[in-house]
């Protein structure tokens, strides 16, 4: 049933070479117990480890079942030892995270069967009188036990082979007797088992003792009483040696929900390491989710303001058109005077209202305090264009503005700055020394990117020009324009009406007209270069956290190499690590994802507090975020779980 012709098997350490196997040629029927015998070195780890499908010859045939097993992929052969062996290994090779009920389970997560199998571990644990201590972890257990619960693991899967390396070579006289009572019990029902050891009170119990000297068998000695029960065996157990070998879906058969389960346990199990090697991905997904949220924000604030400016607005200025002050053109500036303003507001068709601005600075003093503002000096119409209109107070009359009358409209960041709790209206305060009456609070706009809309100190033009600035033209003029089809025309006809007036060019650029459109750009340059900031910052954090998560799984699969050893043994495939590790590394980021979720909108809340305009949290950028911290788990996770993937499972049992 096993047969080896000749095998040989040599070890690399870098130049050196060691033959462990040179030439072993043996035959093992179902059923017989066999004994590896040997001084330490021999090779018979080597043989059995060839046997056992754990390792593979470099010269010779395996052939199990008459079919050569050599030449099989690493997958088959993990598929071949699922169904057809159990291991027992000196060091027990016990999962310490996991109850031992769910050590003997283990096997089935590899098996493609469907079902939790609890019944039958449990049923297993009972063949080795361990029933009472199913959900006791394994350093909880004696050494005998958990050589016991290795067994019972071994059995889960029902094979018809059991490969034992030195089972008793951890244990005393007392334990390894218990031990070689249960194998021994397992070959009488017709189980091959097949075992190394260098006791001969242990190999009394095979049948069959093979002995090992430098690599080749130089006796193998039939003690009688062997009943090869041969094919009928293998025939009554129903095994079928070609599906053995096949693969199946790593989605089906629940393997990925107890690869899930698995996943979160070994992520709770080192709680304070998690949290630490998510805090990247936490970051960068908070960032991104405020960045989100303040980007919606400051476009409903801005939206707010555009429809606060008044609407239809065109605002025209002297000097070319420049953003942030800066002038582009070089040049003339333009002059606008009153007569200006009169005889844009006759354009009738196409223009509702027209209104000249001055600005300057403002020094403003009440009693004790003073406060420095920006000041705005306006025509009469300014009032309803640009809703500021007061509900405490009232406007200017048409009266006071032609008699540059000394009277003031604040705005509430001033009125909290001067007066406090106080009512201002009718009081009396200084404008650049200047005594005028507070007649009005302007209603709250809150902020335009960075600028306070609410520090405002809104007086008549005339005023402004003649009492307090001391210009004789106007900084600019707002005109509200009839409808928003109109706006166009009224900008070509506004302009050709300037430069017939001023006498100026073609395409002067010694004024510019701008209508909302062309706001809106500048206020939301503001809160984009806030966003990029974040954005950046949510960048950064990521791949650093990514990087962080690469880092930490691979601490894990170095941690964890025998875990991994063990699991190919007991029949893992390659996608089967790979997709354990995957699923831990994106279990990782998801989490770390959805606290970083939690804080983004916590920070967006704190955000919106102190920015005063409502910050919206949408729906999308969570969903964004948590794909993105999946994706990062993904890409990061991948490289350490194909490491892990492609260890050998030999290799990986030997690892300290
Ligand atoms: P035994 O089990 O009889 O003590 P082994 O089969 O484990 O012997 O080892 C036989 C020889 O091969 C020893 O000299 C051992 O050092 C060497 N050997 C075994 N495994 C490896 C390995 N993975 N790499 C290098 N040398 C090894
Ligand atoms: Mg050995």
């Amino acid at each position: 049933m096993l047969e080896l012709q000749d095998v040989h098997r040599t070890y690399r350490i870098g130049e050196s070479t060691v033959q462990a196997l040179r030439g072993v040629s043996v035959c093992i029927e179902q059923g017989e117990f066999v004994a590896i015998m040997g001084a330490s070195g021999s090779g018979k780890s080597s043989l059995l480890q060839i046997l056992g499908l754990l390792d593979n010859p470099d010269k010779g045939e395996y052939l199990l079942f008459g079919r050569n097993v050599n030449t099989l992929s690493e997958d088959e052969q993990s598929g071949l030892r699922n169904n057809l062996a159990g291991f027992v290994f000196q060091q027990f090779h016990l999962l310490k995270r996991m109850s031992i009920v769910e050590n003997v389970r283990l096997p089935h997560i590899y098996s493609g069967l469907k079902g939790d199998f609890r019944k039958e571990a449990i049923a297993c644990l009972a063949l080795v009188g361990l029933e009472q201590r199913i959900d006791h972890t394994p350093n909880q257990l004696s050494g005998g036990e958990q050589q016991r619960v290795a067994i019972a693991r071994a059995l889960i899967r029902n094979p018809l082979i059991i490969f034992a390396d030195e089972p008793t070579g951890n244990l005393d006289t007392k334990n390894s007797i218990e031990i070689m009572k249960i194998l021994k019990g397992l070959n009488d029902q017709g189980k091959t088992v097949i075992m190394v050891t260098h006791e001969n009170d242990i190999a009394a119990f095979a049948g069959r003792v093979i002995t090992m000297r430098d690599g080749v068998i130089i006796n193998d000695d039939l003690r009688g009483n062997v009943k090869p029960a041969g094919e009928k065996i293998l025939e009554e157990s129903g095994f079928d040696l070609h599906a053995a070998g096949q693969g199946s879906s790593i989605l089906l058969n629940g393997r990925f929900v107890g690869f899930m389960a698995q996943a979160f346990q070994s992520i709770l199990a080192n709680k304070m390491r998690s949290f630490l090697s998510v805090l990247g991905i936490l970051v960068g997904v908070a960032s991104v989710i405020a960045m989100m949220a303040l980007g919606e924000g400051a476009k409903g604030a801005m939206q707010e303001q555009l429809k606060s400016m008044g609407s239809n607005l065109l605002s025209i200025r002297g000097g070319s058109a420049s953003f942030h002050g800066a002038a582009q053109g070089s040049g003339a500036v333009a002059r606008f005077t009153f007569s200006d303003v009169d005889d844009i507001a006759s354009l009738r068709t196409l223009v509702k209202n027209a209104s000249g601005v001055v600005t300057g600075n403002a020094r403003i003093v009440y009693g004790n305090n003073n406060w420095s503002s920006s000041l705005t000096g306006t025509g009469y119409d300014y009032g309803v264009m640009r809703s500021a209109v007061p509900v405490l107070g009232r406007w200017f009359t048409l009266g006071e503005i032609e008699r540059r009358e000394k009277v003031a409209i604040i705005g509430v960041t001033v009125v909290k700055e001067l007066f406090g709790g106080s009512n201002p209206l009718g009081k009396t305060v200084k404008i650049n020394r200047i005594n005028f009456q507070v007649i009005g609070i302007a209603p709250a706009k809150g902020f335009s990117g960075p600028q306070d809309e609410d520090d405002v100190v809104i007086i008549p033009a005339t005023t402004a020009m003649y009492r307090v600035l001391g210009k004789d033209y106007l900084s600019g003029i707002f005109v509200e324009v009839t409808s928003q089809a109109l706006i166009e025309k009224a900008k070509s006809e506004i302009a050709a009406l300037i430069i017939k007036k001023h006498r100026l060019k073609e395409n002067d650029e010694s004024f510019n007209i701008r209508d909302m459109t062309e706001m809106q750009k500048m206020l939301s340059s503001t809160t984009q270069t806030m966003s990029l900031l974040l954005g950046s910052i949510a960048a950064i954090s990521l791949l650093v956290g990514g990087i962080g998560i690469m880092n930490i799984m691979l601490v894990s699969v170095t941690e964890r190499t025998r875990e991994i050893g063990l699991r190919k043994a007991i029949g893992a495939r390659k996608n089967d690590i790979m997709m354990q590790f995957l699923v831990e590394s994106v279990g990782l980021t998801v989490c770390g994802g959805f606290i970083g979720v939690l804080a983004g909108i916590g920070i967006s809340l704190v955000l919106s507090f102190f920015a005063g305009w409502a910050v919206k949290t949408s729906l999308l950028s969570v969903v964004l975020a948590a794909a993105f911290s999946a994706l990062i788990g993904m890409f990061f996770g991948l490289w350490p779980a194909r490491k892990a993937a492609e260890l050998k499972p030999l290799e990986a049992l030997r690892y300290e």
